[in-house]
């Protein structure tokens, strides 16, 4: 197959969806890899780099378009790419940013088949091709960092000749695939974590890195953020909505320069969507770019991924219980 990558076109975005170590193991396995000029030099890869794998370079996007049989993405084609599509295209991206109907209505019109890896199902057999655990794990360790970098005060304990500093405490909220690195992250540079999430059985895996684990109840989070200095919520219903679990009355229990990461995008009342705010006096970072602000490591694990699908490409079209969620079609089946 020929398999195309362009540079991604959202500003915000430095990641790119094939990495040079997994161009060259395509090309081993016998396919043609085409990439548009600079793809990859917001993550930190050379086209120089490409060439030396196997990838053929284009000036521009259009003839990787043009010649490619499937297109890797890392987001959803956007409307200014919509000229390059062709009949029997593949694209194999993360659909989250195109809503289902636009999705139809490009199916239908330029005949292109959507592979939708962000419907891909939790199940541990497709573990290696699941692009939001790889994204979203990172994403976490991202918001620890920022959170750490945005507070005044040092994370771990220092004993010093003039004086202990104490260690920060931190709570995350959602101990899913975000939380659990976000706390793993605080853990490593000294901060005294807890967390909490609904579901019970995460209590074994925030002991097992360390932390204290909180039993969610709105009387237990209300008590504990007074001597709460970082706050990342995470928490997201498999039921697919973004609960919100800190109010605005919780939000002035916590000291003077807090600051919260609200990673969902809606756990926190007041949050703004990709902006920082700040409400009595905490700051609230509300962004949806984390993982593409470790764009390196990000794209190497997406790359692997994307490296996955296609070389279980066969046994994958035979399992109904995931292609029947990637493959984006409507009701008619088309
Ligand atoms: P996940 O499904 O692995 O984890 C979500 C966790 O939230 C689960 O453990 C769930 O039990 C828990 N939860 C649900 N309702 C809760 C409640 N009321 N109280 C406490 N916990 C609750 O998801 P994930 O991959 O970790 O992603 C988490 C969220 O972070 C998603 O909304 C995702 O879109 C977002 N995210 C944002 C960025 C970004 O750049 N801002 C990056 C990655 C992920």
């Amino acid at each position: 197959m020929i398999i195309g990558f362009v540079a991604e076109k959202w500003e915000w975005e430095y990641r790119v969806a094939l990495v040079p170590q997994t161009v060259h193991l395509l090309t081993k396995m016998g396919h043609e890899v085409y990439f548009e000029k600079n793809a990859g030099i917001k993550a930190g890869f050379s086209d120089e780099d490409y060439i030396k794998n196997g990838a053929k370079l284009f000036t521009d996007a259009t003839n990787v378009y043009k010649k490619s049989e499937i297109i890797v993405k890392i987001n959803a084609p956007v409307e200014q790419e919509y000229k390059y599509l062709h009949k029997d295209l593949w694209i194999i991206a993360n659909f989250s940013n195109m809503s289902k109907d636009e999705q139809l209505s490009i199916i239908k019109k330029y005949k292109v088949k959507i592979v939708a890896l962000d419907q891909l199902p939790r199940l541990s057999r497709v573990q290696d091709i699941d692009i939001l655990s790889s994204q979203n794990n990172l994403a976490g360790y991202k918001a620890a960092l920022i959170a750490m970098n945005m507070q005044n005060k040092s994370v771990p304990l220092m004993m010093t000749s003039a004086g202990t500093v104490p260690a920060l405490k931190a709570l995350v909220l959602g101990v899913g695939v975000a939380g659990l690195q976000a706390i793993a992250t605080l853990q490593r540079m000294g901060a005294i974590v807890y967390a909490s999430d609904v579901r019970a059985e995460t209590a074994e895996q925030v002991m097992s890195l360390g932390a204290k684990f909180i039993i969610s109840s709105n009387d237990n989070i209300f008590n504990i953020l007074k001597n709460i200095d970082i706050l990342i919520t995470s928490a997201y219903s498999s039921n697919g909505y973004t609960p919100q679990l800190i109010t605005l009355k919780m939000l002035k229990q916590m000291p003077l320069g807090s600051i919260i990461i609200d990673m969902a995008n809606g756990n926190v009342e007041g949050g703004l969507e990709n902006s920082v705010k700040i409400l009595d006096n905490v700051k609230i970072l509300s962004s949806v770019h984390l993982a593409a602000d470790v764009a390196y490591s990000a794209s190497g694990l997406f790359s692997r991924n994307i490296y996955n699908l296609l070389s279980r490409w066969d046994e994958l079209l035979k399992d109904d219980e995931v292609w029947s969620k990637i493959l984006i079609q409507d009701n008619k089946g088309i």
